[in-house]
């Protein structure tokens, strides 16, 4: 399969693609059963046994995240973390996992308390530092090699080619976070990643209306098995509705994200050298440290989601987070609605993230009313 983006966007355009044979109806209807039947030689009627191991709407949905990463399968989750936490079950003793020291938190603070309830061992490298990966590798031990990238809220780039050569060199797996870049513009499977994972949550549904989560894989192997079956137990499955509206929010993928970047790009070039900011960190910007390997593995754009830096601290930062009136002061990222987010307070102790740091994520409003929200909230500075 070619890997240009336009034929990932028909593939997806045809799975979506769908006309019911009996009313002619344009879109997949919803099937809640819990159970699915056997016929007279006690074969199951169709592919479904039970709602907890597999559903007619989440395969839908996955067949459509499998092509959009192109991959060799996927699974649908509740929550992002629920996939998160259903693939680190796979971990056991002894075992070594390296991840970033900045990463999404919620995703960092499970992976601590596996490492001291269960004897796996966790490295968290400075994703800002050349090598850092590397050498945080144990060969042998590390299993599991975790990267997001952009990574949030700082939006540093991390490498995803060196990173899969590295971890394959060691006999690890290289899995990564992508919610943030979406296959619409990043597709870590086709750069030697093993499995990928996006918070559904997010761009892939786009409405602020559902939690879910994805894994990917670039391969049916023994893990990915292990991966369904710990699905099977923990009963971590998305429900046949909320996979239905992911399915939904999909049609939009492109064109939202796209509209986003483009909006982004607009406003981290308007804010980069303004007085009452210390700097933009925005991955789209050439004076961005990641901003080369970001233009070689973000091939549609640089995402829509930034951070500035007041002048000043944690006070500056929060009058000016309460002042913005277009943004909505809230947590969470990738709706059709922009957001703002003061990110210090909601992680918590373990925050590496500067105090003078507002989050933004920015929607497909009109970019001019965007930058004069931001503006007027820094003029109360
Ligand atoms: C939100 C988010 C998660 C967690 O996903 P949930 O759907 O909230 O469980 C993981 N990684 C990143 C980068 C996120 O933004």
């Amino acid at each position: 399969m070619s890997n240009t983006q336009p034929s990932t966007r028909s593939l997806v355009a045809q799975a979506l693609h769908y006309i019911d044979e009996a009313t002619g109806a344009v879109v997949p209807p919803i099937q809640p059963s819990t159970t699915f039947a056997r016929d007279e030689n006690y074969d199951l009627i169709g592919e479904f046994t039970y709602g907890r191991y597999g559903s007619p709407n989440a395969a839908k949905t996955e067949e459509v995240l499998a092509l959009l990463d192109n991959g060799a399968d996927a699974l649908v989750f509740a929550s992002g973390l629920a996939g998160f936490s259903t693939l680190f079950e796979t971990m056991r003793a002894g075992q070594h996992i390296v991840a970033p020291q900045v990463m999404y938190h919620g995703g960092q603070d499970w992976l601590r308390m596996i490492s001291e309830r269960r004897g796996i061992g966790l490295t968290l490298f400075d994703q800002t530092q050349p090598g850092a990966l590397e050498d945080a590798i144990r060969p042998g031990e590390t299993a599991m090699v975790w990267i997001e990238t952009p990574v949030n809220p700082t939006w540093d780039i991390i490498d995803i080619e060196a990173a899969a050569k590295a971890a394959h060199a060691a006999g690890a797996r290289l899995g990564v976070d992508a919610t943030v870049a979406t296959p619409v513009t990043t597709r870590p499977l086709e750069l030697g990643a093993d499995i990928v994972f996006h918070s559904a949550t997010k761009y892939l549904n786009g409405h602020s209306d559902v939690s879910a989560g994805v894994l990917v894989t670039g391969e049916k192997n023994e893990f990915w098995e292990e991966v369904r079956v710990n699905r099977h137990y923990l009963g971590s499955i998305l429900g046949p509705f909320e996979a239905w509206l992911l399915l939904r929010g999909m049609r939009t993928l492109f064109v939202r994200y796209e509209a986003a970047s483009r909006n982004a790009l607009k406003i981290a070039e308007h804010f980069k050298d303004h007085a009452r900011l210390e700097g933009v960190l925005y991955p789209g910007l050439e004076s961005h440290p990641g901003h080369d390997i970001a233009a070689r593995q973000m091939t549609a754009g640089f995402g829509a989601m930034m951070s500035i830096l007041v002048s000043g601290g944690e006070a500056e930062a929060k009058r000016v987070a309460s002042a913005l009136k277009l943004f909505v002061a809230a947590t969470s990222l990738g709706g059709v609605e922009s957001l703002a987010e003061h990110r210090k307070t909601v992680e918590g102790p373990h925050s590496l993230v500067a105090p003078n740091l507002i989050r933004l994520s920015i929607g497909i409003e009109d970019a001019d009313d965007l930058i004069a929200d931001i503006e007027q909230a820094l003029a109360v500075l």
